[in-house]
């Protein structure tokens, strides 16, 4: 019997609960601290308790696992705790793709495949010397945006850097990532490929409320000029958007151009959930700054289905349930080797 287990964090609540209503036996990968949280969920199994996500890399994490036939469903955590090395090391089936994570996880090689997505993107600044336009700079990695900082010139650049730098929220010899600021309504546009149908799903759009940049807009600017503090785009939730109608075919190509850009360059493709992230700007035109090759957490605000999920299927339908639906319908016709890897 095949099982389904995830690491205790970002969305694995919906992805187990998606599971458990499939019929999976569910397994959630938990660090000690937040024992007392998940023991409140009915649907969760069985918890592996550990010290450090690491863990699951090693012997013991990984035969339990195997014991339990488990598909693992990687998300936001995994990314940004473990190595794209390590990631590609573990031995339990991953559910999607996970050669595609390291094209998530380094900037360069997300680029390159937004790139060949077709995607709108803002202007990468390759120097700080070249910042022209207000810019955002950016840290490696899925760091969901914490010591994140805009900057309008090279000088502006240095003093955020170093003030960052002091406060000990980056450090001295990390690479930053500088690209042109994109300003507009924010909207992480969430599809799920299906191998097995060979079609492309649009489930839904959030909007990410980011720490402390929001708050920023709270205060008057007179006191924001006062301020010296450099605002970060850390995430602290997610809410629901519904777009224009006259959007959507645009969406679709979107989703439909990334799918195949990366059945090209990063095989078996892009099989499962996925999102790319931007801002509509003035004139209704999409620029995505970002893509993440797995489930996201603002999948999470639709855990009782959404409103494009809503027009597909007659039931309510989670991204972490469509999960689980996908690995039943493979694991039935033997084919789980098409959506894991
Ligand atoms: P995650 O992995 O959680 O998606 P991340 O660390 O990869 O986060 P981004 O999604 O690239 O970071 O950026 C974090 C936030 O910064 C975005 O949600 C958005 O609010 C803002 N942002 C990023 N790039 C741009 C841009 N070019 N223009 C405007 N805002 C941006």
């Amino acid at each position: 019997m095949t099982s389904i287990a995830t690491l205790g964090s970002h969305c694995s609540l919906q992805v187990l609960k998606g599971a458990k209503d499939e019929g999976f036996k569910t397994l959630l990968v938990c660090e000690k601290k937040r024992e007392k949280l998940y023991k409140r969920f009915p649907f969760i199994d069985e918890l592996i308790v550990v010290d450090n996500f690491k863990e699951v890399l090693d012997s013991k994490c990984q035969s339990i696992l195997e014991q339990n036939n488990a598909v693992l469903i990687p998300h936001g955590t995994l990314i940004a705790q473990m190595s794209s090395d390590e990631i590609e090391s573990i031995k339990t089936p991953i559910f999607g793709n996970k050669w595609i994570l390291r094209w998530e996880s380094d900037r360069e090689m997300k680029e390159k495949l937004m790139r060949e997505a077709n995607l709108p993107m803002p202007k990468p600044v390759t120097h700080p010397s070249q910042i022209e336009k207000l810019s955002i700079v950016k840290r490696q990695g899925a760091a969901g945006g914490k010591g994140y900082f805009m900057a309008a010139n090279e000088d502006d650049y240095n003093t955020k850097r170093n003030q960052l730098i002091s406060e000990g929220i980056i450090s001295k010899d990390e690479t930053l990532y500088i690209q042109e600021y994109a300003a507009g309504v924010l909207a992480y546009l969430t599809f799920f490929y299906s191998p097995l149908k060979d079609e492309l799903e649009f489930y839904g759009v959030d909007q990410r409320h980011e720490s402390d940049i929001e708050g920023l807009g709270r205060i008057p600017a007179d006191q924001q000029m006062k301020s010296n503090k450099v605002p970060s785009f850390n995430v602290i939730g997610n809410s629901p958007l519904v777009l224009r109608e006259s959007l959507l075919d645009e969406v679709y190509t979107m989703g439909e151009n990334f799918v195949e850009a990366a059945k090209r360059i990063v095989a078996p493709g892009m099989n499962g959930p996925f999102c790319i992230e931007g801002v509509y700007d003035e004139n209704a035109k999409f620029t995505s700054f970002e893509f993440s090759a797995r489930i996201v957490a603002g999948s999470n605000i639709y855990m009782d289905g959404s409103p494009y999920y809503s027009l597909l299927f007659n039931e309510t339908m989670s991204m972490g349930k469509r999960i689980a639906r996908e690995i039943k319908i493979a694991d039935n016709e033997k084919q789980l080797d098409k959506i894991t890897t």
